[in-house]
């Protein structure tokens, strides 16, 4: 046990730096979507390919839900971050290039969305790379930023990504600013902009037979969601969302997205930008040019 339990920090980066929005803004939302589509589904069991409504939750993304997402995005005026799995990229390439015309970034998030584990350095690798892959291959796509699938990563995922030569990775949950990853070797690695974890749409508004919980209505979330806005406003840090099209996509989902982007908006002085630009800000800020190219 004494050997994989290090009795020291998981993480050695040191503290974020508190650095300044750009033209005066008081905090920075970063509206991430990740479009794991049906790859969310066969993560969870391979079989699941061959089970025909349990891959139309994932389905409905390219059908319906980003689509949606994309004219509501377009008609405010807001560029978004969509993480996507390789697997997405290869079987709903019309999907993803409607992103890319919309001027929106998409950024990496495996291939079949298998969750990154420690002991499966191989996989993780291939994961890795065949995602790069497909989404050049396939969009054209060198991209700048990483989500981990699955919530979920490890040391020698933040070295290979940085060797790799992400700029940004989203997806470790410990801060409230930007801060520069330091895997084990000590070579500093991608800058990271947390996650807000309360900010998943499929703890409330998803549930299956494979993915069990309970729902939760507009008010219920929006009252979370305005709370860590309203506080992290105060606080002048950055909220990066967890947004899946086919919980958000959804009817009763989309008024609480809608009130969401109003929310924040109505500030007029949270700065809503993809990844690569608060990254590439924050870079800037810190001295760090050349990460940011
Ligand atoms: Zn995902």
């Amino acid at each position: 046990m004494a050997d994989i339990i290090p009795l020291r920090p998981a993480n050695l980066a040191p503290p974020a730096p508190v650095v300044p929005w750009p033209r005066g803004m008081r905090s920075a939302l970063l509206l991430a979507f990740d479009v794991d589509a049906e790859s969310a589904w066969t993560a969870l069991d391979p079989e699941n390919a061959g089970r025909l409504v349990t891959m139309s939750y994932g389905g409905y993304e390219a059908r319906v839900a980003v689509p949606k997402i994309l004219e509501f995005l377009r008609a405010q005026d807001i560029k978004a971050t969509f993480f996507v799995p390789g697997w997405t990229a290869e079987a709903h390439t019309a999907m993803c290039e409607a992103m890319l015309r919309d001027g929106h970034e998409i950024g990496h998030h495996g291939c079949l969305h298998l969750r990154p584990e420690p002991a499966n350095e191989p996989q993780m690798r291939e994961e890795l790379e065949r995602g790069l892959e497909i989404l050049k291959r396939r969009l054209g796509v060198t991209p700048a930023g990483y989500r981990a699938p699955f919530a979920e990563t490890c040391d020698f995922l933040l070295r290979l990504i940085r060797d790799k030569g992400f700029v940004y990775s989203s997806s470790l949950r410990d801060d409230v600013r930007p801060y520069r990853n330091l895997p084990s070797d000590g070579i500093p690695g991608t800058i990271e902009l947390p996650v807000s974890p309360n900010f998943d749409d499929w703890q409330f508004g998803l549930t299956h037979r494979q993915s069990p919980r309970s729902l939760f209505g507009r008010e219920h979330v929006m009252s979370i969601w305005r709370d860590e806005i309203d506080e992290m406003r105060e606080w002048g840090g950055m909220i990066s969302t967890v947004l899946h099209p086919q919980v958000s996509g959804r009817p009763i989902r989309f008024r609480i997205l809608r009130d969401l982007v109003a929310h924040a908006k109505g500030y007029g002085d949270i700065w809503i930008a993809p990844g690569r630009d608060i990254a590439a800000h924050w870079a800037r800020q810190v001295g760090l040019e050349a990460a940011a190219e």
